[in-house]
């Protein structure tokens, strides 16, 4: 797990730099995953899916301004104002990391910057509730709490997951919730945060392509996700 989750965090290191006004989301792409494999690693994303004939065909998501996640790279170009979120799943030895952060192309508007800073201060919540003795939904009301403070609203239809020898295990972990219920945290648990922010309303709606999700009102939205250990002490980001 380790290992897999350095490997997201040195992908989404690699492709910093690249974000810029002018790049496709297929370079960023084939990029990340020429990074994942040069790692002996394998793309987690990559022919993942539930339907046989729509698997998702690369290596990362690339969701832009008002897509939330599942974003499919392509011909897009960034654009100087823009945010994008790239989330990155990696498969080593068996086991699987995944995580995700949303950059800013070129000079962003104070309103996307703030909504990025949410995001992330709501993951960093998350993160410090996820201690045993705690419940799964203390850390959701947490990444709930920090986010409605500030005016945003938190994704309702997608969540958090536990992760380890496949992508997406139990626990379920959304990102709103009652503190004091769900699944009780113990050490050695595996579990991806990975709170969802929208600018306006919560709803979301699914693109043709079936993969693609964004927000129903088109304003932007952001994505921060790390893969974290439970420990007895403070959780470990493992993607960090
Ligand atoms: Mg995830």
């Amino acid at each position: 797990m380790k290992e897999s989750c350095a490997i997201v965090a040195r992908v989404l290191r690699h492709l910093e730099p690249m974000i810029r006004p002018g790049v496709t989301t297929r370079e960023l792409d084939v990029a990340a995953e020429e990074f994942i494999r040069s790692q002996g690693a394998e793309p987690a994303f990559k022919g993942y899916g539930p339907d046989k004939n729509n698997l998702f065909p690369a290596s990362v998501c690339a969701s832009v301004d008002d897509e939330v996640v599942h974003g499919i790279p392509g011909d897009r170009k960034l654009a100087e104002g823009e945010i994008v979120s790239i989330d990155v799943g990696v498969k080593k030895d068996g086991y699987f990391g995944d995580g995700a952060w949303t950059f800013a192309v070129g000079k962003i508007s104070e309103e996307k910057a703030r909504l990025m800073l949410v995001t992330r201060e709501a993951l960093a919540e998350g993160i410090k509730r996820t201690v045993v003795g705690n419940r799964v939904h203390d850390i959701s009301s947490a990444i709930q709490k920090r986010v409605e403070s500030d005016g945003f609203s938190v994704v309702r239809d997608l969540v958090g997951h536990g992760i380890g020898t496949r992508l997406h295990e139990e626990p379920a972990v959304p990102n709103f919730g009652s503190p004091g219920t769900g699944m009780p945290l113990e050490e050695g648990m595996t579990l991806a945060i990975e709170p969802m922010v929208n600018f306006g309303t919560h709803r979301v709606i699914v693109d043709a392509d079936r993969w693609t999700i964004r927000t129903s009102d088109r304003q932007p939205s952001a994505h921060f996700e790390h893969t974290v250990l439970v420990t007895e002490g403070q959780a470990m980001i493992l993607t960090a």
